[in-house]
């Protein structure tokens, strides 16, 4: 078993084996490939199990690198945690020439408004500021084709439910979702029903 055998493009593998991964790890080895695909995909994956290059993987895979306009939305409960992803996301792809940004609390709207306007593939963010970027229309919606929500139940247990769904009334209807939860409490099996299209489910 091995990235090679996953259909990924060249330039994507080749950033995945100079981030230093060898061999997929158990949830890449069964997640990449059905999100590269375009399905809804349930991961429930403890953090430590590589979730983050999965779904990394899976966006970089299918976004068009000549249309400069944001294709792929992430949320993610901490500060800390999406800017770690932005940065996963960023090594990835470096060989694909991706361009991303976090968009989180505590740093500047304005920065945030100039990195937008001048053009991102791919969003990162903690859902306030990444809700306040749509209201503003600094970020723009109509291309979104991937949503993840990453460790979906510390978002919804840190009171991010209404962002979480405001955003998602906001953001194309065919849009591919993709969950990563540790656990699936009541309101994360909610989502998965209210925002999901016949979900793949992969527990690990
Ligand atoms: P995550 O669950 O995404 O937070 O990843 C946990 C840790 O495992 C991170 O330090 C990753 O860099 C590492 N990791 C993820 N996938 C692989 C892999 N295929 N090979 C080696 N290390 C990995």
């Amino acid at each position: 078993d091995s990235f090679d055998a996953m259909g990924l493009q060249e330039n994507l593998l080749r950033g995945i084996y100079a981030y230093g991964f060898e061999k997929p790890s158990a949830i890449q080895q069964r997640g990449i490939v059905p999100f590269t695909k375009g399905l809804d995909v349930i991961q429930q994956a403890q953090s430590g199990t590589g979730k983050t290059a999965t779904f990394c993987s899976g966006i970089l895979q299918q976004l068009d690198y000549n249309v400069v306009e944001c294709q792929a939305l992430v949320l993610a409960p901490t500060r800390e945690l999406a800017q770690q992803i932005e940065k996963v996301m960023r090594a990835l792809g470096d060989y694909l020439g991706v361009k991303v940004h976090a968009c989180v609390g505590g740093t500047s709207v304005r920065e945030d408004q100039r990195i937008l306007s001048a053009g991102v593939h791919v969003v990162v963010g903690t859902p306030g500021r990444v809700f306040d970027m749509l209201r503003r229309q600094s970020l723009r919606s109509d291309n979104i084709k991937m949503f993840v929500l990453d460790e979906a139940d510390e978002m919804l247990s840190r009171g991010f439910k209404d962002q979480i769904y405001d955003i998602f009334q906001l953001l194309p209807s065919k849009v591919q979702v993709g969950v990563f939860s540790a656990t699936m409490p009541p309101e994360a099996l909610e989502i998965t029903r209210k925002f999901m299209n016949k979900p793949v489910r992969i527990l690990v």
